[in-house]
């Protein structure tokens, strides 16, 4: 895959997880790498150290996603500091999870907002700057159970889903603009989010992976950077399952 070298990515919840792998992936590719965290500056902290040993320029930017001036601070630190945003990966994400009956409203809202709503507000943000450069290459990070559903995540599924239908419509009005708009799709990834899942949980999962074991963060970081790269250019409204087959 070719380099990276002169584009500036924008990856938000970068300070861990999914999010990590992703930034190290696109600076280990050339690239200049501004992210985002909520609040755990230690993390945001040895990410940005890591990143900069690569021999890139980076940024770690505190801001909750779902605030729009938040969103629009974040993707400015890049056409700002660092000469333009070429990739955005929307990649931040939580889960409250409960059952329908019992799952409070601002539950509902709260993930609704930081998964789907912090997704647009930076796609609102980073369209103008990459419209005026005739480039850029968005993806945004959905999940197997946007298609398949899960039992005490109707916030979580419902994001997901949504990230979708947005990045469909949003790679129709793009296409003839040299922006294309990907999803992925990660199954059971070893992260901090699903340390948290209880063990009976863990392994009924596990037990459905055709691949026999969790994905990395690493394995998810590979698929994104492919989408995110220059030879990727005609792909674009889809949705790439990074899943081990689970979601077969
Ligand atoms: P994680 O380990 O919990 O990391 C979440 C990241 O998002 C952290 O960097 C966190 O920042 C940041 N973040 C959370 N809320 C934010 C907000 N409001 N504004 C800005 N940043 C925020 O999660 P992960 O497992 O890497 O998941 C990353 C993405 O992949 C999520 O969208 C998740 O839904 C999706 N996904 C994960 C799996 C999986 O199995 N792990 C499967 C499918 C999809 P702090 O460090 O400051 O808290």
């Amino acid at each position: 895959m070719g380099s990276m070298t002169g584009k500036t990515a924008v990856v938000t919840g970068g300070s861990r997880g999914i999010g990590r792998a992703i930034c190290l992936e696109l600076a280990r590719r050339g690239a200049n790498v501004v992210f985002s965290y909520a609040g755990n500056t230690a993390a945001a902290e040895k990410t940005l150290a890591e990143l900069k040993e690569l021999g890139v320029e980076a940024r770690a930017v505190q801001g909750d996603v779902a605030d729009p001036a938040a969103a629009k601070a974040l993707i400015d630190t890049a056409v700002k500091e660092l000469g333009g945003i070429h990739i955005l990966v929307n990649n931040a994400g939580i889960t409250r999870d409960n059952l329908a009956m019992v799952l409070k409203e601002e539950d509902f809202d709260a993930v609704i907002n930081t998964n789907l709503k912090g997704a647009f507000l930076c796609m609102k943000a980073a369209i103008r700057p990459m419209m005026k450069a005739r480039y850029g290459r968005i993806v945004n990070m959905s999940s197997v159970v946007a298609l398949r559903g899960n039992p005490g995540q109707i916030n979580y599924c419902a994001s997901k889903a949504g990230l979708i239908g947005m990045t469909k419509s949003l790679a129709k009005e793009m296409g003839a603009r040299g922006i294309t708009v990907n999803a992925v799709a990660p199954g059971y990834i070893a992260t901090d989010m699903t340390a948290a899942l209880p063990d009976a949980a863990r392994e009924a999962m596990l037990s459905t992976i055709p691949a026999n074991r969790p994905g990395t963060p690493e394995d998810v970081a590979a698929a994104v950077a492919f989408l995110a790269s220059e030879e990727a250019g005609y792909i674009t409204g889809q949705v790439l399952s990074v899943d081990g087959g689970m979601g077969m």
